[in-house]
């Protein structure tokens, strides 16, 4: 019943990281990840103040469910089920950018927001740019700036400069880039916290076949799907921004029908427009006035 065999796809220099976080007791590891130990069947959370097993006892899961289909029973010690501290600051940060976004006019000062969440102002500064990879004060700026030019996200104008190089922290178009490249510069996740991610919102798209990559622009995720639907979902909360659905023909016949249902790469993003290529072959050109 004891699978032991770790989380696919933990390279050999992820596990010995995760290791020396387990030798070390790292309490900053825990609800990054969980090990179990095949000789008792209990799993433990990063910091557990048990003995350490032999390493080739040791096997390590993304979480307690995780491990828990693999035949494993929480330790009575470390209690790896409830909430670790890295999920309450996750939380608590969280409400910081909350009361940033409510704020009605200046952002509010560093001991304003710390005493919001329970933390000293130096505290806060370094979890919130640990979590957000922002500063408190540059994410407040961001919120200003979105409320200067109007209206949740609307965004400034997409330019050919800003598509010929666009800042790691846009993807205007498919592949990223003209040199089609196909990955982020983004650097704010690496192989030391990649493991801490957690899913934040779903959304449902529309029916059909997809392997759809959105593209963004501060902030704002721009969804193309099958049968001409265009959506902007915040990527932050994923909140509806905007939409647009064009009426398809009615066709008879399943070739049609089947090329409706598929979407791939038929938005672009240009000045103030959403541009589609629709499905019944038109290009579309749409305002980004988007709605709060
Ligand atoms: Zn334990």
């Amino acid at each position: 019943m004891l699978d032991p065999v770790s989380s696919p796809r933990l390279t050999a220099g992820a596990a010995a990281g995760r290791w020396r976080a387990v030798l070390a007791r790292d309490p900053a590891a825990d609800g990054r990840f969980v090990f179990a130990v095949r000789s008792t069947g209990i799993y433990c959370r990063p910091s557990c103040p048990a003995r350490r097993p032999r390493r080739d006892q040791v096997s390590f899961y993304g979480g307690p469910a995780e491990a828990e289909r693999a035949g494993y029973r929480a330790c009575r010690r470390c209690h790896p089920r409830e909430d670790s501290m890295h999920d309450q600051q996750a939380t608590l940060i969280r409400q910081a950018c909350d009361f940033i976004e409510r704020a009605p006019d200046a952002p509010p000062s560093l001991a304003a927001l710390g005493r919001h969440i329970g933390y000293s102002p130096y505290h806060l500064h370094r979890m919130f740019r640990r979590f957000t990879g922002v500063t408190p004060r540059q994410y407040a700026e961001a919120v200003r700036g979105r409320r200067l030019r109007g209206g949740l996200g609307a965004g400034a104008p997409v330019t050919d400069a800003m598509l010929a190089k666009a800042g790691a922290d846009d993807w205007l178009m498919r592949r990223g880039n003209f040199a089609n490249w196909g990955f982020s510069t983004l650097d704010q996740i690496n192989t030391g916290n990649v493991g801490g991610l957690r899913l934040a919102w779903a959304w449902n798209m529309e029916l059909g076949y997809q392997e759809e990559a959105p593209l963004a622009h501060e902030g704002v995720l721009f969804l193309a799907q099958p049968r001409n639907v265009v959506q902007a979902l915040d990527g932050r909360t994923g909140d509806l921004l905007w939409e647009y659905r064009r009426e398809l023909p009615k066709v008879e016949g399943g070739y049609h029908n089947d090329l409706f249902s598929r979407a791939r790469g038929t938005i672009a993003l240009h000045d103030d427009k959403v541009f589609l290529a629709t499905a019944d072959a038109h290009i579309v050109a749409s305002t980004r006035t988007l709605v709060k």
